[in-house]
């Protein structure tokens, strides 16, 4: 059999721990063997971040601007623990966070759903795909430590030099401050990002923020996504069937819990990364949840929403068997290489993508998973297979 040729690279970014020796072998079994894989390699593995003093975070998102199209494994964001773990010159900023800073957009996060992992919100029938603004608030925070009694302001100088200052608070005692931002760009463009890919998979579109508390922050969320939505998609939502709904963050959070899914739950940037942890354990497992950052000038980049499994990852090292679910992962690169074919006019590619994808399903549905799913499957007597037999029961069904 002739391998499926590829015309143009995808950005690989390697990562950490447990899902990097996933990675290893989702290339070994289930891509090269079928596809002349064309990838730019970007070691995003904590201690090549160190090494390159992180710069290899910030290549790999420019070459996605170049290439359109990126699959990324999970990695470490540094915090103390790590910082000794793998003697950090420095506490490095999540990957994450710094390549959707490059590429702005937003992440869209969707339940894998396969036969016998049944939702325990038993309600909910079809995913539910959660939009995550992908630039700003509390990830890009300032923040400080507040030593003791004294006076903290927000201070905006124009560019004509004229200071405009709001009192946060007044300390008599120590305590804690955060300042953070957005800018309307980024928010214009997650709205269209959510309107657009609410008519490209005709679902509703739902978006809440705390904008009875945060009565400028928040309100101005409210406000762009009502205007262009007004200005640019009400017409386009009507002929489609699907509508536009705004609420407060704790009312959807009540809402989603009664619903039936088949939406899009637009997020802010710190909303959808805790409230897509919840859907996708509720849905499941973590590690069968999609993910993937879409930036307006239309770049790509894949992942899966789980981190690095350290705790697997220990067990391996100590010569111990895993049973990792490498299916987010496999999904990830699918995504990736349906993108690729698309964009470039190779069906032979996107057709492959959506085999490899079937293969997984199936040998779910037919009995066969990794242990987070047996424990939670309704299927009689499933077969609880290795990290490994997992991925090679997929390849034999490929
Ligand atoms: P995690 O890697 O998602 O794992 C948390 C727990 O969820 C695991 O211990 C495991 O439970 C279960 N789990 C997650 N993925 C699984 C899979 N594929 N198969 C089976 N079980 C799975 O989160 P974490 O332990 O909090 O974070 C570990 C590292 O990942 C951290 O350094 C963090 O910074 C990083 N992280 C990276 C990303 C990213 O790159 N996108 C996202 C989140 C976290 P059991 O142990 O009970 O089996
Ligand atoms: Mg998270």
């Amino acid at each position: 059999m002739d391998k499926i040729k590829m015309t143009t690279p995808i950005v690989e970014m390697d990562g950490d721990e447990m899902t990097r020796i996933l990675w290893q072998m989702i290339k070994d079994n289930l891509l090269l063997p079928y596809i002349d894989l064309k990838t730019e390699y970007y070691d995003l593995g904590l201690e090549h971040r160190d090494e390159t003093n992180d710069q290899v975070t910030i290549d790999s998102a420019n070459a996605t601007k170049k290439y359109k199209v990126a699959v990324k494994c999970a990695t470490i964001t540094p915090n103390a623990a790590r910082m000794d773990e793998y003697h950090l010159k420095e506490m490095w900023k999540s990957p994450n966070a710094t390549i959707r800073a490059i590429l702005d957009g937003t992440v869209f996060r969707a339940p894998i759903v396969v036969k016998g992992i049944e939702p325990c919100v038993k309600n909910w029938k079809k995913p539910i795909t959660i939009a995550r603004h992908a630039y700003g608030d509390v990830y890009k925070a300032a923040e400080m430590k507040i030593p003791g009694p004294g006076k903290a302001e927000l201070v905006y100088t124009a560019a004509d030099g004229t200071e405009t200052r709001e009192l946060v608070h007044e300390f008599t005692c120590p305590g804690i401050l955060q300042g953070m931002h957005n800018i309307t760009p980024s928010i214009e463009s997650f709205a269209r990002s959510c309107f657009n890919y609410a008519l490209d998979t005709k679902q509703e579109l739902w978006f809440a923020t705390k904008d009875t508390i945060s009565k400028k922050y928040d309100h101005t969320f409210k406000d762009i996504f009502q205007e262009i939505f007004d200005k640019e998609y009400a017409d386009k939502f009507k002929e489609a069937g699907i509508t536009y709904f705004y609420t407060l963050i704790d009312d959807a959070v009540a809402r989603v819990m009664k619903s039936e899914g088949g939406y899009i739950w637009a997020c802010k940037n710190y909303d959808g990364d805790v409230m897509s942890d919840m859907i996708s354990s509720a849905f499941g497992s973590l590690a069968m949840m999609t993910s993937v950052l879409v930036s307006p000038d239309g770049n790509f980049e894949y992942e899966a929403a789980h981190g690095t499994v350290q705790r697997h990852y220990y067990k391996h090292l100590k010569g111990e068997e895993t049973s990792t679910n490498s299916v987010a992962t496999i999904f990830a690169w699918t995504g990736a290489l349906r993108k690729r074919g698309e964009l470039d006019g190779n069906a032979e590619l996107s057709a492959f993508a959506d085999r490899l994808e079937k293969a997984t399903i199936d040998t779910i549905e037919s009995g066969e998973m990794t242990k987070d799913l047996a424990l939670i499957t309704t299927l009689d007597n499933p077969t609880v297979l290795n990290s490994e037999d997992f991925i090679k029961a997929i390849a034999k069904r490929l």
